[in-house]
């Protein structure tokens, strides 16, 4: 095998000598035969010096709004290395010490770039082992989201959640920030005894008397899945081994919308092996948290927006677990193969819910997906970004969230699916299986897989080379030609629909009161109806729909986000104030970039935007309101 793992770059380097004195400071280059990983988002130098295993002792400060703790890490290093660089952000460091040494060591904090932070240099003595890092986290630690008690479903006591990717982990914790670099870790939390805490590790399920919690983590993992969350929590059991973290006054509601949980582990573990981190939670959080979803092993952190009340919007923890395999287990080597981690993880959400519910609902998802992921192409050619719509991207002196798109998530999605119509399932399925296996707990970089692919799928089962269709999905701008067509029954029953509608029947004649017209219509099929309504509607026919169809009564957050779009485009007066409401009150970056966006393209809109936004930036976590406020051209 041509992979290697961390522990297997130290030795070698170890072994061999290699001092990487001659490096950029910026970079990282490790290079063993054929293996490049080169990470321009970290400081460290593992070649040098790496972390292993991570010993965090820590006080969650709600009233100061910070975390005051000692990192003690583990190091493997090179003979004659003399120094570790960490990542940090805003971190006020306070001392270091080394090993059993109650001296403190020179260290040096290097200058502060946006993106990246700062480089925490420490010097180290020949037989170093452990290095203790105290330290207090800065007034914006961009990872943490501090919620006041209203911000909360109970009201009553304050939260706390983290959000470490892609490169915020180095704002609460020093450490080697880069998903090519992997370590376990243990930690001992002091909290007010009225909270639970919960990390990516093995969680308690009540609440301690003392406010005090350990955690461990056996399995190694980036520093972008650490991961904890404090607040006045629940946990309920689904199975012996899943289960459910929630406010109290949202669990019995979660515990229902999951009740499939388990059912889903197994799909999944029948499609490509074992679930290999033992328990499989959910942590639903306060509707600020900015994604729909986080992998944090072992507890994925949830968006409340996908509680619809009937399990119609669970692909979403179909896709989190699913990165149990792909993301968590073989990760991505850098931010530019980003691809690597969604896409795959796309294409196994689908498989997971194909199995669940059948090929004619996960072809809704497929179908659903290729109309963003045009979208997005369209958009972002026209916006001159041609070149992040590639797979392989360049995010070299970037944020690397911006290279959160559809082309991650649902490209790479076609491109496997093309890859699996190219070849047939079977061979396909038994390739996929086989490379989570081998590549578990390592690294995997675009050049990598591409090299995999020849030797294991193209190869081994004598298929004739496919190098174009490589090179057209992976570096190549736009879509290619020849890509997958999903095929949906149930899209074309909706389609009638709006045919009907646009020759000229009335909405209450094709919905008659009792529904009828949309009998048994799933979420997917209503996003795909409000998806293409014609242009151009009047206020009479706004009124009409939301009228007899009740969108904007709706409780699935994401059919009020698609009403919520028309209501913008078409500048329906009556329909602003629950978008507001709306706005005010989900922060997921999903929902509120298209509609912000939307917003400042109508008359009044930019100012009514802004007037909204004054309102709702304090709901929002930093990975929102650093992209609403560029677009907003707000300064903080
Ligand atoms: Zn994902």
């Amino acid at each position: 095998m041509y992979l290697i793992t961390c522990a297997a770059i130290a030795l070698f380097f170890a072994g061999c000598g290699f001092s990487g004195s001659k490096e950029n400071n910026n970079r990282k280059m490790i290079e063993k035969q054929d293996v490049t990983v080169h990470d321009v988002h970290t400081y460290a130098k593992p070649e040098e010096a790496v972390v292993k295993h991570l010993d965090w002792e820590a006080e969650v400060d709600f009233e100061h709004k910070r975390i005051k703790a000692k990192a003690s890490l583990t190091i493997d290093k090179a003979g004659d290395a003399k120094y570790i660089i960490l990542d940090t952000k805003g971190l006020r460091i306070e001392k270091v010490a080394l090993d059993d040494s109650p001296r403190q060591v020179t260290f040096t904090l290097g200058d502060r770039d946006q993106w990246l932070g700062s480089p925490l240099m420490i010097n180290l003595e020949p037989n170093t082992s452990v290095v203790h890092v105290h330290y207090t986290t800065g007034d914006s630690a961009e990872a943490l989201q501090w919620l006041a008690p209203r911000q909360t479903s109970g009201g009553k006591y304050p939260f706390l959640f983290t959000q470490s990717q892609a490169i915020l982990a180095r704002s609460w914790v020093p450490i080697q920030d880069s998903p090519g670099i992997r370590f376990t870790y243990t930690a001992k939390v002091k909290v007010p005894k009225e909270l639970m805490a919960l990390m990516s590790a093995e969680n308690p399920t009540e609440k301690s008397a003392d406010g005090l919690y350990s955690f461990t983590m056996n399995q190694p993992i980036p520093a972008y899945l650490l991961a904890l969350s404090v607040g006045d929590l629940a946990f309920q059991p689904i199975s012996d081994r899943t289960g459910v973290y929630a406010e109290h006054a949202v669990i019995d509601k979660a515990v229902y919308e999951f009740g499939e949980l388990e059912e889903m582990v197994q799909a999944a573990e029948s499609l490509y092996g074992p679930y290999r981190w033992d328990r499989y939670d959910l942590l639903v959080l306060p509707p600020s948290f900015p994604f729909g979803g986080m992998e944090n092993p072992r507890l994925t952190f949830a968006t409340p927006t996908i509680l619809a009340g009937d399990r119609s919007l669970t692909s979403l923890v179909a896709h989190e677990l699913a990165h149990s395999w792909s993301g968590n287990l073989v990760t991505n080597g850098t931010w530019n193969d980003f691809w690597l981690n969604e896409g795959f993880t796309v294409y196994f959400e689908h498989r997971i819910m194909e199995k669940l519910y059948g090929r004619d609902y996960s072809e809704m998802l497929a179908s659903l997906a290729m109309q963003d992921l045009k979208k997005e192409v369209d958009g972002m050619i026209k916006e001159g970004n041609g070149p992040d719509t590639r797979l392989k991207l360049d995010l070299e002196g970037r944020n690397p969230d911006d290279g959160v798109t559809s082309i991650a998530y649902d490209k790479g999605y076609f491109f496997l699916r093309q890859l699996e119509e190219s070849t047939g399932r079977e061979v396909f399925d038994s390739f996929l299986k086989k490379y989570f296996t081998d590549n578990a707990f390592k690294v995997m970089t675009t050049e990598m897989f591409v090299t995999y692919l020849n030797e294991h799928l193209i190869s081994k089962n004598g298929l004739k080379p496919m190098e174009d269709i490589f090179r057209q999905w992976i570096y190549e701008e736009g879509l290619p030609e020849e890509k997958p067509v999903p095929l949906s029954g149930r899209f074309d029953s909706v389609n009638q629909v709006l045919e009907l509608w646009t020759g000229g029947a009335k909405i209450k004649d094709i919905f008659l009161d009792d529904g009828a017209g949309a009998d048994g219509w799933s979420t997917h099929q209503w996003l795909h109806f409000l998806r293409h309504l014609p242009e151009g509607l009047t206020v009479e026919q706004m009124k009409t729909l939301d009228e007899h169809l009740q969108f904007s009564e709706s409780g699935n957050s994401e059919i009020l986000a698609a009403w919520f779009s028309h209501v913008v485009r078409h500048e329906y007066e009556p329909g602003y104030s629950q978008l507001e409401q709306f706005l005010v009150n989900t922060g997921r970056r999903k929902f509120l970039m298209p509609l912000y966006s939307e917003m400042i393209k109508t008359g009044d809109g930019k100012k009514r935007a802004l007037e909204i936004y004054k309102k709702a930036r304090p709901n929002y976590h930093f990975v929102s309101t650093n992209s609403i406020d560029a677009l907003l051209n707000v300064t903080p």
